[in-house]
């Protein structure tokens, strides 16, 4: 006989997640049979949507089918208690992001509305201390022979990259924590099936590929559209990473060591478009912000043409404020570079520090916002590759409780 087993629901996360559809779930399990991307063996969302109502926290947030779900939204379109599945594990993300990462505090700025303010004023004031502390702020904006170059007041080597190099470190240390916890839970939940799954490497690299062809993505029915604005931003993201990337190397070359490869002047910024170097960054660049405004667009328009959810699921201010931000990230670089070259010195000055602000929101927010998904999900990928999740039969999970009920 089997033998009895306690259950310890907590209260508290019920009360977070559930919403009334929530609770209207039979446990038919419909939405498992119709989600495309569901492995064959402990299938989601179904467990998932028991899982919330008895308030089984701590199992919930070391799911890794939380993270493997794409949000295409087709286990929803199809339950017949109007329950929403899709906006269920959606919810669980939301609620990782706000609660499960370090520092909390972050988690709960960047996730209630009523503090947006304060979190767009956080980068605001730095850039303006460190530019400050330069002696590069002043009203009368710099020009240089009669020209706009932004880093005459936003100096590359003693504000941008002591701000961004800071934030991306502890970007960093955040995933550490977060990731090591959420790792350890997924091993326990799902262990490594012996002689199946990839060795981590290979995982890794199968993950990546995964990713850049969005073969997951492009299985999901209900929300086609959003496989093509998503690989946009994909790759406009590398685009603009490379271009970051390969410029902050020029620059920090000819710091330390006085060569210019892109032009015969002082600085390596503004790219000249006639250089060898600096006229393809400098059309890579512009590629990868009109594919961000395409992107984040057509991702907008979705969700506007999609107001009660039907389509692409409940809309949440972690939706709104990624696409937002992305959104001004790719406006104001584009207006940056058009009001440079029109000479409008004020204008342009500003937008640039708005530009700033949006880019820094996104790098030094990134565990707290919906953007986490993009780490979380990979891991939850190369976990399903590394264990074999994929390839488990019936057999391989017998007795194994904590990812059946
Ligand atoms: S969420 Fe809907 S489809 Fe899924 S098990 Fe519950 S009632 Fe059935
Ligand atoms: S939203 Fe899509 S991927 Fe996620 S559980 Fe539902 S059907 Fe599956």
């Amino acid at each position: 006989m089997a033998k009895a087993k306690f259950i310890e629901p907590d209260l508290d996360f019920i009360h977070e997640i559930s919403s009334a559809e929530m609770q209207k779930c039979y446990q038919c399990s419909t939405c498992t049979v119709v989600c495309p991307i569901s492995p064959e063996v402990n299938p989601f969302p179904r467990k998932e949507m028991i899982w919330a109502q008895w308030g089984l926290k701590d199992r919930l947030l070391a799911d890794p089918d939380v993270w493997l779900c794409h949000n295409c939204n087709d286990c929803s379109v199809n339950c017949p208690r109007g329950a929403n599945p899709g906006d269920l594990l959606a919810t669980l993300r939301n609620y990782f992001y706000t609660k499960n990462a370090w520092p909390a505090f972050l988690g709960k700025a960047v996730n209630t509305p009523s503090m947006l303010p304060f979190i767009i004023a956080i980068p605001a004031v730095l850039i303006l201390l460190l530019a400050a502390i330069n002696g590069t702020l002043t009203p009368l904006f710099p020009l240089e022979d009669g020209h706009i170059r932004y880093g005459a007041m936003f100096p590359g080597m003693t504000l941008i990259d002591p701000l961004f190099v800071s934030a991306t470190l502890f970007v960093i240390m955040s995933f550490s924590i977060s990731i090591s916890k959420l790792w350890s839970g997924m091993n326990n939940m799902t262990p490594r099936v012996p002689n199946k799954g990839m060795p981590l490497v290979q995982a890794i690299i199968a993950t990546i590929q995964e990713i850049l062809t969005h073969s997951r993505f492009d299985e999901c029915g209900q929300a086609k559209t959003r496989s093509s604005a998503h690989k946009a931003l994909v790759f406009s993201f590398i685009a603009l990473a490379i271009v970051t990337g390969v410029v902050a190397g020029l620059e920090w070359l000819d710091i330390l060591f006085d060569i210019n490869l892109v032009s015969s002047g002082h600085h390596v910024t503004p790219l000249p478009f006639l250089s060898i170097i600096g006229g393809p960054l400098k059309l890579l660049a512009n590629a990868g912000a009109l594919l961000l405004i395409y992107g984040v667009y057509t991702a907008i328009m979705n969700r506007k043409n999609d107001p009660e959810g039907e389509t692409f699921g409940k809309q949440t201010y972690q939706d709104w404020f990624l696409l937002y931000t992305i959104l001004t990230i790719a406006l104001t670089g584009l207006g940056s570079e058009l009001l440079r070259l029109v000479n409008i010195a004020p204008i342009a000055y500003s937008v640039y520090f708005i530009h700033l602000i949006a880019v820094f929101m996104l790098i030094a927010y990134l565990p707290f916002s919906k953007f986490a998904h993009i780490v979380y999900r990979t891991t939850a990928i190369i976990h399903s590759k590394h264990v074999g999740r994929y390839e488990m039969t019936a057999e391989d999970v017998k007795g194994k409780e904590a990812i059946m009920l």
